[in-house]
């Protein structure tokens, strides 16, 4: 019995496993690394391209219809549209309707996609238009929740700090040296939006140590 016990505490203390995830790198070679060390020099007064003990976790939109498409933006190193400035934007993951998950860069590496945090934030894309229609998908919702708990407990990252972009400029996190980027933010997932998607990953459960004691202490009732 105690055996038994011992058994189901240690299956819950396990930190939760990281979902199916396919990788396609985008190309990152030296000149896009050392893009990527200019950015975050002129950015956030770092000097490297390294993304080292991140913080924030930012979920995006991709605002068009495929992980294909999402690749094709993010795999040539070019000016963006709206800044105009190398390297060129890219977010860690890109979640599927379909539930796939596909990587485009080692999480060792920093990446162009919320302005004022990219120096300590992995980013998420969520293929899709609008928040809804992340919701409308429950294998896409799922996917994306499922990578989110995984990445935010290997990394020791709070449910508080798994924000949307829109909510960007109010993360303690944020830090931006060029004065007229400071404001600056995008629309994609919204607050109200947000706090359903962290109510569903506060519902999956903690990291592990902590959410096995809470589960110990309910079976004892
Ligand atoms: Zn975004």
């Amino acid at each position: 019995m105690l055996a038994e016990l011992a058994a189901v505490a240690a299956l819950a203390a396990a930190p939760p496993a990281a979902p199916p995830i396919v990788q396609r790198f985008i190309p990152f070679g030296d000149q896009r690394k050392a893009e990527t060390a200019a950015y975050a020099r002129r950015h956030y007064g770092l000097d490297t391209w390294r993304l080292v003990h991140p913080r924030v976790i930012v979920e995006h939109l991709t605002v068009n219809d495929s992980i294909q498409a999402t690749y094709d933006t993010f795999a040539p190193d070019r000016p963006d549209p709206e800044l105009h400035e190398l390297p060129g934007v890219c977010s860690h993951f890109v979640v599927g309707q379909d539930g796939a998950i596909v990587q485009f860069v080692r999480l060792s590496v920093m990446c162009r996609h919320t302005v004022g945090l990219n120096w300590t934030a992995y980013g998420i894309e969520h293929v899709g238009r609008t928040e809804a229609d992340v919701f409308r998908h429950p294998r896409q919702l799922a996917a994306s929740l499922a990578l989110t708990r995984w990445l935010r407990c290997r990394a020791h990252i709070g449910v508080a700090n798994v924000i949307g972009h829109a909510e960007s400029l109010s993360s303690p996190y944020h830090h931006e040296r060029v004065a007229r980027l400071r404001r600056q933010t995008h629309s994609d997932w919204q607050p109200a939006a947000m706090r359903r998607y962290r109510a569903r990953l506060t519902a999956l459960g903690g990291c592990g140590t902590s959410a096995a004691s809470s589960r110990a202490a309910d079976t004892s009732r």
